[in-house]
């Protein structure tokens, strides 16, 4: 069963609809009637001054804030349902003297045997295949305390592709990482959602990532300003009008 916003058929395999969704807390309006879709293989990125509501909607359609409107996935030759959501939350901050090891940290997301016992061989295994996933099996026995802001990124990465999600979510995944890493980052996420055929919705501060990786980028403050493709986005005057700027661009 394929939708569209009008509930026809969306002319794409696969889709997140996300029809006419508010979000109140209290009695603050933080989000209001958001519509957009977001089909396998996508880069969508969201965008919008600090307070906009980006993190609120990532949360939103994880399933963890309440919501007014339609949040619906759909695949080809098959009925509507939840769809599995990896999630990379905003770089979460760790201790560097923590003695806490990449193979522990999965260890604890994956197995219920407890950590101090350490890995089984056969989870082991699995670690090293899912950090294969995104290069980084010399991670491994690394202390996640003592990770550049680009390799803990890829780590988390890494967890949120297990198992293999249909929608992967990413708030501010370039925060905190220099621009090589920025571009190594990116490059990653191209090749896994060609690789997985799944989509990725992220939020970003970092505009100049956008023109070459994202297929659409949607601009928020509490409401969608804009959608469409990144230059159009980045051209139009309510994106310099959200951002403050004078006629011009980031
Ligand atoms: P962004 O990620 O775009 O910076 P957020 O989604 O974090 O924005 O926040 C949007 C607005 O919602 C902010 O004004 C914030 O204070 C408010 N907000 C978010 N979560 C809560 C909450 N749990 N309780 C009250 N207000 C909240
Ligand atoms: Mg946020």
């Amino acid at each position: 069963m394929r939708f569209s916003l009008h509930g026809g058929p969306c002319g794409h395999s696969c889709c997140l609809r996300v029809e006419n969704v508010s979000v109140t807390i209290g009695s603050d309006p933080i989000l209001q009637n958001i519509n957009l879709h977001v089909h396998c293989g996508e880069m969508v990125a969201l965008i919008g001054p600090n307070g906009a509501g980006k993190s609120t909607f990532l949360k939103t359609i994880l399933g963890q804030q309440e919501y007014d409107g339609i949040i619906a996935f759909s695949e080809p030759g098959k009925r509507s349902k939840k769809p599995r959501i990896g999630y990379v939350p905003q770089s979460p901050a760790f201790d560097p003297s923590d003695p806490l090891s990449v193979a522990d940290l999965f260890a604890c997301c994956m197995s219920r045997r407890p950590a101090f016992l350490g890995l089984s061989g056969s989870m082991r295994e699995l670690v090293a295949e899912c950090l294969e996933r995104v290069h980084g099996e010399d991670l491994i026995d690394k202390r996640v305390g003592t990770l550049s802001g680009g390799e803990l990124q890829r780590v988390l990465l890494a967890l949120a592709l297990e198992p293999l999600p249909n929608i992967l979510i990413l708030d501010e995944p370039l925060s905190g990482v220099d621009i090589e890493g920025m571009e190594n980052l990116m490059d990653m996420l191209d090749e896994i959602r060609k690789t997985y055929d799944l989509s990725i919705l992220m939020t970003t501060h970092d505009f100049s990532m956008l023109d070459r990786y994202a297929d659409q980028v949607v601009l928020i403050d509490r409401q969608v300003l804009i959608s469409g493709k990144p230059e159009t986005v980045l051209n139009s005057p309510e994106f310099s009008q959200a951002f403050h700027m004078k006629g011009g661009r980031a």
